[in-house]
């Protein structure tokens, strides 16, 4: 390895125990709630009764709240409701404002902040629903809202319009006409739950949903997307796992930002996923004083794979009202990617995207690995920098002879199965 110039051995050792540390398995602990007996500690629903929802509940469980924090957390609940659950709010710094964890979930005044580009519904979903909670942007897969609320709330949320309804959206999904609506278009053979947070619903609701979904016989796959799993591991029961197994082929995508948000408790509830047969892929959004370094993204997506889970995109944050100063450029998410692209294993690598805005869907950004491509040659640039030239093929009209070859071995080979 090099030595950067710019590093003394201290330096690069320090550098190296703080990538370790990051990716160091650890319990969020009890925090202020260190009397609170296990059961209820265990129990998603006293979770979530007991979440941090307003500013007298920061205050006292905050060493420091910066001015910023306290104008936000009053406004919070006219924009998007603030709640914290026990759990998570234990891994934040609870006397550093600039904490990576607590960046993410406590509102801030620059919320109220708007530039020219700033959207209520950056990816243009209101005008693509046919059906109230239903969205319909890409040919053979939708998007099925279930419920506007989640076990806490991100600052950054791309439907914090409609999500905790803290401004009024007055979300009302209708799960029959929904599911009539995917039962009428044979060409949907994909659905994917979000909302909101599907694994806030019982398991009786959930249950009810996926097997009305699964009874459509052309409807191939189902996906779930949570950050339960991050908010609250508690809800990753075994009940809900046996229950979700009768359902496959089903995926879970979930949505971890910062290497910090992967405990111990995580771990084993994604393990309980993975074992019902789950596979699991991750969503991470860029952001800004969380995961804007290589460092952190590297733990975070060496971290995933150490949980069983495949980072699956990052994506450069959508244009939300009152987002920028959570957003980064979009030359750092592609410096970012240059360094993690051939630098770590192939599977942690996530793919970056752009959600183009007012609608357009997920635009893949990638550094130039592409220097140059022509009828003779394609030259290309490595993960080192260095300069290769692959001869450009020339592709051949298929012959008859071709598919009638392809067509015996295919034949064969399904006897021989
Ligand atoms: S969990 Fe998802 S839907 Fe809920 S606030 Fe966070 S990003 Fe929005």
């Amino acid at each position: 390895m090099m030595v950067d110039e710019t590093f003394s051995k201290q330096e690069l050792s320090r550098v190296s125990e703080e990538f370790l540390s990051l990716k160091r398995f650890t319990s969020g602990g009890r925090g202020p709630w260190h009397a609170v007996p296990d059961s209820d500690w265990n129990d998603w629903k006293w979770q979530l009764k007991h979440r941090i929802n307003n500013l007298e509940h920061l205050e006292a469980n905050l060493t420091y709240l910066s001015a910023e924090e306290l104008q936000g957390a009053e406004l919070a609940n006219t924009k998007l409701a603030l709640g914290i659950t026990p759990y998570f709010f234990n891994l934040m710094d609870t006397n550093n404002p600039r904490c990576p964890i607590r960046r993410q979930v406590v509102p801030r005044v620059e919320e109220t902040h708007q530039t020219s580009w700033d959207m209520s519904d950056p990816c243009g979903e209101d005008d693509h629903s046919p059906v109230p909670g239903l969205v319909h942007r890409y040919p053979d897969r939708v998007l099925f809202l279930v419920t506007d609320r989640c076990a806490a709330y991100c600052r950054y949320c791309t439907r914090s319009r409609l999500v905790s309804n803290a401004s009024g959206y007055g979300f009302t999904p209708d799960y029959q006409r929904q599911i009539d609506y995917i039962r009428r278009h044979p060409e949907i053979r994909d659905v994917l739950l979000s909302g909101g947070d599907p694994l806030l619903l019982s398991d009786t609701k959930l249950e009810f949903l996926l097997k009305s979904l699964r009874d459509i016989p052309h409807l191939e796959f189902i996906r779930i997307g949570s950050r339960i799993p991050i908010f609250l591991p508690q809800r990753i029961t075994p009940d809900l796992c046996e229950m979700l197994k009768q359902f496959h082929p089903l995926f879970m995508s979930i949505h971890t930002n910062h290497p910090r948000e992967l405990t111990l408790e995580v771990k084993e509830g994604l393990e309980r996923l993975a074992n019902a047969g789950i596979p699991l892929g991750n969503q991470s959004v860029l952001l800004r004083g969380v995961n804007d370094s290589v460092p952190i993204m590297k733990a975070l997506i060496q971290k995933l794979l150490m949980c069983r889970v495949r980072p699956y995109y990052l994506y450069q944050c959508d244009l939300i009202s009152g987002s920028s100063h959570l957003r980064t450029s979009v030359r750092k998410g592609i410096e970012i990617m240059r360094q993690l692209r051939g630098h770590t294993t192939g599977y942690a690598v996530p793919q970056y995207v752009i959600d183009a805005p007012g609608g357009g869907g997920k635009v893949p950004i990638n550094p130039e690995y592409i220097l140059s491509h022509n009828s003779e040659r394609v030259v290309i640039r490595n993960f080192e920098g260095k300069v290769f030239e692959y001869p450009e093929q020339v592709d051949l009209p298929e012959t008859q002879e071709d598919s009638i070859a392809c067509c015996s071995q295919t034949a064969e080979g399904i006897s021989q199965d």
